[in-house]
């Protein structure tokens, strides 16, 4: 068998753990498959450097972050191959350059164009182990970019997709995906199977167990993926298509999305064109805006309420400022997503009503609620957004 195997920061977070991770490779390898392996910066590795850069700069140039940052990934993959070699193994080390993977040039949130794979496969015709750096490439013209947070395991997914391994398994510090994160819900339960939808749907609201990319293009490429943990021998988790799946669960999973944060606009003039405006501007700087909500006009004025990441809002609020706009406008970072997600509700009803009883009997006040065929999403009160998901963990029954 070809098989990817991607480890994340916490996974390689020490020489102990880089030596550990050598040692399942090395299994790997023992079997008979030729293995490449992708692997994260250490774990901190990378808020260090992005610490570092904000020592000089408030908004540091997102060319030279790219290279600062794809360094954290370097060190590990030129460890983890020494590691190797140590052990008697043929092994390489190579850049997201040297592995040929070729991005778009949005320095920071780069997307991959096109692998060159043949660069991977000779090594792996010399009967090399194959260690590349996660989360980098490089443009067109030659310059080094990152995939965004978490891009790693959107580099396990995209070789293996360009590889046509068999296997894509991504290690990390927990046996799999759970029914919601298990450090808010230690009652959260692993499961053994999910769709490509709802898996894309949980990460893409605040579930980082996998980047939402790297599930958008597992699907696209047809890749079987499987999380599991680098701490032990467990059974992880198997990402596929619903067809596959032959029992579907009403509700698979509670997310949370800390990184959120909602603005007002009151008294909004209630014409048309106000809306294009304004969220025209926001787009103009690839600023994400999510939930949107706007009331029936009174005497010609309305309010007008949206989400966006937290980490964009700074750039929102300069934005804002230039629309010289008369309304009263309010930031609110304070503020979490917490979402339900399961195929099943396609086909059953009071699914979302019963998530607003639910946060009702908690007197948690619901802030804006937007829904989709396979989700219901809330935004609440930061305060209150683990008991939040804690308590619709339990009414729909997933700790049982
Ligand atoms: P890595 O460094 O291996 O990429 P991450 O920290 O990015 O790991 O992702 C793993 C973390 O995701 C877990 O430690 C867990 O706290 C969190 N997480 C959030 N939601 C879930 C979920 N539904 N199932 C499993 N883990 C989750
Ligand atoms: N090191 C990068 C990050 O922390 C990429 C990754 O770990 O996947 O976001
Ligand atoms: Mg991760």
């Amino acid at each position: 068998m070809l098989i990817v195997q991607k480890y994340g920061g916490t996974s390689v977070g020490s020489l102990e753990r880089i030596e550990e991770v050598a040692k399942r490779v090395a299994k790997a390898k023992d079997a008979g498959n030729d293995v490449v392996v992708v692997v994260s910066a250490m774990s901190g590795e990378t808020n260090k450097l992005i610490g570092y850069a904000k020592h000089f700069s408030k908004n540091p140039p997102k060319r030279e972050m790219d290279l600062l940052l794809s360094s954290g990934e370097r060190v590990t993959s030129s460890l983890l191959s020494i590691a190797l070699q140590a052990k008697g193994y043929n092994s390489v080390a190579l850049t997201g350059r040297q592995a040929g993977i070729y991005t778009d040039d949005l320095h920071t949130t780069a997307r991959i164009d096109s692998i060159d794979s043949n660069k991977i496969k000779e090594h792996l015709d010399n009967d090399e182990i194959v260690v590349v750096a996660g989360f980098q490439g490089v443009t067109s013209s030659g310059e080094v970019s990152t995939l965004g947070r978490g891009g790693s395991d959107l580099s396990a997914v995209a070789i293996a997709g360009a590889l046509r391994a068999d296997l894509c398994e991504i290690y990390t510090d927990v046996d799999g995906v759970y029914t919601t994160d298990p450090r808010i819900e230690p009652k959260a339960k692993k499961l053994d199977i999910i769709s490509y939808d709802e898996m894309l749907e949980l990460a893409s609201l605040g579930a980082k167990v996998l980047q939402n990319r790297s599930v958008e293009l597992a699907k696209k490429l047809d890749v079987t993926l499987v999380t599991r943990s680098s701490f032990n021998d467990n059974e992880g988790t198997l990402i596929t298509k619903e067809e596959n799946i032959m029992e579907k669960p009403l509700v698979s999973g509670i997310a949370l999305d800390k990184n959120q944060a909602r603005v007002t606009l009151r008294g909004v003039k209630d014409e048309p064109g106000i809306a294009a405006k304004i969220f025209n501007r926001l787009a103009k700087e690839n600023i994400n805006v999510d939930m949107i909500i706007q009331n029936v006009g009174l005497d010609g004025v309305t309010n007008l309420g949206f989400t966006v990441p937290e980490n964009e809002l700074s750039d929102a609020k300069s934005v804002m400022s230039k629309l010289n706009a008369s309304e009263l406008i309010e930031f609110d970072p304070n503020i979490v997503k917490v979402s339900v997600v399961g195929v099943g509700m396609q086909s059953h009803s009071g699914v979302a009503s019963k998530a607003f009883d639910t946060l009702a009997k908690e007197n948690i006040n619901i802030q804006m609620i937007s829904t989709s065929e396979i989700k219901v999403s809330m935004v609440v009160d930061e305060k209150y957004g683990e008991l939040a998901v804690r308590a619709l963990h339990s009414a729909y029954n997933l700790d049982k």
